[in-house]
């Protein structure tokens, strides 16, 4: 990447980006929440609209000078509406988490009830976890997955019904299973619920067409548009038109400050880019990727949680190997292969050393991995855990994950 001004006025900053761009390049990326914007992305991103103040909504600004960031909201706004099929749509959200801080803003008061699932479970910080601001000023309770990984859906009704919650989140951080939107809402309306379903991790999917959309079920989504969704890092909140004031005043001046306008021109960029046919078929083959590594990964012998993944990520279970997700994490780092690791349900492990390590096919499928690369990763990945102790083994390996990058190469 040409960083040519950089290098004359900050060499340690633009060395330590020229660093990553080659750790990018060199290593299995398979962080499930992390992706590959493009470089279109990249460049609205970097322009001059990071100069300009623009506190307010597009032709409703407190500053003078915003005509041209007014235009570059507005497409943003119109594409994530016409992609999710929602009558409004606020683009400012600086990150998924504060997205949904604004719904909690105008929906809850301090001490209200809402039903989210556990962090534990697959869930988000942001859902009501008690060091989050969710779990410390509103009255939290949770679902999780039953042994199949799956959700329950006759607890989560149960437990709606028992607790009466004012909301009810659906969306996770770590679930490989197809989320029934129209079930959630069916248990919202019995109890008197709002409905938010959270699709920060699934979102590409959802505009790719191959999960099934909350729209027309929750009356609140919220998204992130840097994981499948494959934009800048960022946040986006969509909701039916009675509750769209209502939202964009918790957004602003609720909760923040002037909008990022270089962001949101590069989140209008990533939504032209998500409503193309070349992104339905991406998604299509995050899926596929994300079978053929669970499968490979079953073949060689692994456990997954939930056995076969519907989704763009899985979580290996290393219950009963006796090794753990905080140490595989690590043997995976050293051959060239990034992931995190991941409570499983019910973990005999802490949150900090854990019983397994999350798995996502989005990045990878971004740089053209097809299934067979995948069966290879798997490969890596289970003769990896399995020889955690062999150096010689491990360094063999890491030769067939450079392969695999070399195959497919990034940002080149
Ligand atoms: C990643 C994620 C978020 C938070 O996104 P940030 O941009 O990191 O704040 C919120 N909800 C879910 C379900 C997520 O997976």
């Amino acid at each position: 990447m040409d960083l040519e001004n950089l290098r004359k006025t900050d060499s340690a900053v633009a060395n330590y980006i020229d660093l990553e761009l080659k750790r990018q390049q060199t290593t299995i990326e398979l962080i499930a929440s992390e992706n590959f914007t493009s470089k279109a992305v990249m460049e609205a991103c970097g322009s001059v609209l990071t100069n300009k103040y623009a506190e307010g909504k597009p032709y409703k600004r407190f500053y003078n000078g915003c005509g041209n960031v007014d235009k570059i909201e507005e497409l943003a706004q119109e594409r994530a509406k016409k992609l999710f099929g929602m009558n409004h749509a606020n683009v400012q959200p600086h990150s998924g988490a504060q997205a949904n801080m604004a719904v909690f803003m105008y929906l809850l008061k301090p001490g209200d009830t809402v039903l989210g699932m556990d962090l534990s479970n697959g869930g988000h910080l942001s859902h009501g976890s008690p060091v989050n601001f969710s779990g410390i000023y509103f009255n939290v309770k949770s679902y999780g997955v039953n042994d199949n990984g799956e959700i329950d859906y006759e607890d989560v009704l149960a437990k709606a019904k028992e607790y009466q919650p004012k909301l009810i989140i659906c969306g996770a951080s770590n679930y490989s299973k197809i989320i029934d939107f129209k079930r959630f809402r069916e248990i919202a309306d019995e109890v008197g619920a709002y409905l938010l379903a959270d699709i920060a991790h699934i979102a590409g999917l959802v505009a790719g067409g191959v999960h099934p959309s909350p729209a027309g079920y929750a009356q609140f989504v919220t998204t992130t548009t840097h994981k499948t969704l494959r934009g800048p890092r960022g946040g986006i909140i969509m909701c039916d038109a009675e509750h769209a004031a209502g939202i964009d005043k918790a957004v602003f001046p609720g909760m923040q400050g002037g909008p990022l306008e270089h962001i949101i021109a590069g989140k209008a960029v990533a939504l032209l880019e998500a409503s193309s046919e070349s992104f339905k078929e991406y998604a299509r083959q995050i899926v596929m990727n994300a079978k053929a590594l669970a499968q490979g990964l079953l073949d060689n012998g692994m456990n997954i949680v939930g056995g076969m993944t519907e989704n763009h990520l899985m979580t290996l279970d290393l219950r009963g190997t006796g090794k753990t997700g905080k140490d595989m994490a690590n043997v995976l780092e050293m051959v060239g292969i990034t992931a995190n690791k991941n409570t499983v349900p019910n973990d005999p492990q802490s949150p900090f050393v854990t019983s397994g390590i999350r798995l996502g096919a989005a990045a990878v499928t971004t740089r053209g991995f097809k299934e067979e690369d995948m069966k290879e990763i798997a490969f890596i990945i289970a003769n990896a855990i399995k020889n955690s102790e062999d150096e010689a083994v491990l360094k063999s390996l890491r030769a067939k994950s450079l392969a695999l990058c070399e195959k497919h190469p990034l940002y080149d």
